[in-house]
Order: C-alpha cells, then structure tokens, then sequence
C-alpha cells in the first residue's frame, strides 16, 4: 500500500533539520506517520474470553462481538524527515512524535 502523493503547495522543509529536502542533491525523503494506539482491554477480554469456550483464538477474532483491539487516541501526526537526518537521527520514538505534534500544532496555526 502506498500513501498519497504530496502536492507542491503541501511540501515542506525537514522537520527535523529544516533544511530543503534536496539540500543534500537527495531525491527522496521519508513522510512519517505517527498515529498513537490505545488497547481496547474489553475488546480483547471478549476476545481471549470466546476464545476459552470456542478453543480457537481465529474463531473467537471472527465471532466476538468486536474484533478492534486496539483504538487510536487522538489524530495522526506526520513528519517529514530528509535522508540525512533519517540516517543520523537517533531519538526515541516519542521525541519524534512529539516533534511531529508539535509542527502539526504550528502548521495549523499558520493556516487558520
Ligand atoms: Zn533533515
């Protein structure tokens, strides 16, 4: 599967450095998504709980009355990253999701 193309208006510098994306004479670029996930633990109670009387864990996926375990809280949050700053770029995952939050955040701002 493959995500949406960018168009000329939409792109941006780095997120990370904000430098150009061809700064480095680079052609590609990586488009970060950062979507947090919460387990739904009822869901998955129902689940393993079906699964205990059917004796199948496939059979109780498909007949439990949700199969959704787990559920995103809050919007997703993209990050443009440039080649460069992907190789050398050693931050735990929530720093970088906290930066995409964050330029989100102020993208917004800039175009209310
Ligand atoms: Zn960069």
């Amino acid at each position: 599967m493959t995500g949406a193309p960018i168009k000329a208006r939409d792109i941006r510098k780095c997120d990370i450095c904000e430098r150009g994306l061809m700064a480095d004479r680079a052609f590609t670029f990586f488009r970060v998504t950062f979507e947090r996930m919460a387990v739904d633990v009822q869901a998955v109670k129902g689940i393993v709980g079906m699964a205990h009387i059917l004796g199948s864990e496939q059979l109780a996926a498909v007949m439990a009355p949700s199969d959704e375990v787990a559920v995103p809280i809050g919007p997703p949050d993209q990050m443009i990253v440039c080649d460069m700053c992907a190789m050398a770029h050693r931050e735990p995952l929530f720093q970088l999701a906290e930066q995409a939050a964050q330029a989100a955040y102020v993208r917004r701002g800039r175009s209310t």
